[in-house]
């Protein structure tokens, strides 16, 4: 069971289940859009799971439900995407 990041990065609201589209799916890796149903703000969020544990780096995107599609061509992200992202974020803090 993936538990994704429960809240909105803007306004702190918590997501619903029905906000979130799987955009791609792989062997370790999964990709959601989500929009905000209260500030409709959109992100992207990215989860990978790993031996220690999930991993999830959310990035807020301009692109909307109808831009799924691109998103999909567009994005396309291995598992070492996301644990390089979520490394270097790691590093900032
Ligand atoms: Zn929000």
């Amino acid at each position: 069971m993936i538990k994704i990041p429960d809240k909105c990065l803007q306004c702190g609201r918590a997501y619903r289940k029905k906000d979130a589209d799987l955009l791609s799916e792989g062997e370790n890796i999964f990709v959601f859009h989500v929009t905000c149903s209260y500030c409709k703000s959109s992100a992207v969020l990215n989860i990978a799971v790993g031996k220690e544990g999930v991993l999830s780096v959310v990035n807020l995107t301009d692109a909307g439900k109808g831009d799924l599609d691109k998103l999909r061509n567009d994005n396309v992200i291995s598992a070492d995407d996301v644990i390089e992202a979520y490394m270097s974020l790691k590093s900032i803090k």
